[in-house]
């Protein structure tokens, strides 16, 4: 018996074209629609950063909005702190809650409030709405990580990665390169990387693991 695989199956009824906001790079990606729902990511071949790669976590990008584990509402803690027990709330509630423990603060001292967000990626937001609650005392995952990492990179060498800019890829002659993961910059870094070792660049990796970057450096 012949079993006809179809090998082309149609995807798609309509592409939008992005960038990918699994990791701080901003690959170029075209979203393949089907019925209003993601089916595909591919890397776009037209944008400068990725010139149509797309690295493991950027396909996964599907997970983010699909994933069954992904959050849709808000979460209240039942039972002792520290066993896992949440029961699911609606939004209102959540609202009306969140501001009844915040009421009297604001309205007496709000700088008292210090706000620590993690690696949302809407920083932007949850300033702003710090600075609307009336308290200076707010940061995020980013003042531990990747700005001063960027702070570093600008005021040394002139330039960073990831939306802070690049390093002179084109005039570098010895790049070394510290703890930096193998997720992060993946695409920008690895092709640079590529270009740097063809052009005779030494690079020199220190790392306390062993890495894909780390696997060719000199
Ligand atoms: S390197 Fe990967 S995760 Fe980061 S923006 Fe590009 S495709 Fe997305």
């Amino acid at each position: 018996m012949t079993v006809k695989i179809d090998t082309s199956p149609v995807i798609a009824d309509e592409i939008k074209s992005t960038t990918c906001y699994m990791c701080a790079c901003r690959c170029g990606i075209k979203v393949y629609l089907k019925d209003g729902t993601v089916s595909y990511i591919e890397g776009n071949r037209d944008h400068p950063v990725n010139k149509g790669v797309l690295c493991a976590k950027g396909s996964a990008g599907i997970k983010q909005h699909y994933s069954p584990a992904r959050l849709t509402k808000p979460l209240r803690r039942v039972g002792e702190r520290g066993r896992g027990e949440f029961e699911e709330i609606e939004w209102e509630e959540a609202l009306e809650l969140a501001a009844s423990w915040l009421k009297d603060i604001r309205a007496t001292a709000p700088e008292k409030l210090a706000l620590f967000t993690g690696r949302d990626q809407s920083q932007a937001l949850t300033g702003w709405w710090a600075s609307q609650f009336g308290t200076p005392n707010f940061s995020a995952h980013g003042g531990f990580c990747s700005v001063n990492m960027a702070a570093a990179g600008l005021y040394t060498f002139g330039g960073s990665f990831w939306e802070f800019g690049e390093p002179d890829w084109a005039h570098t002659k010895y790049f070394m390169l510290f703890g930096v993961a193998e997720d992060h910059a993946s695409n920008p870094l690895k092709t640079n990387l590529g270009k740097l070792k063809k052009r005779g660049v030494k690079f020199v990796s220190i790392n306390p693991v062993k890495t894909g970057y780390s696997a060719i450096a000199d």
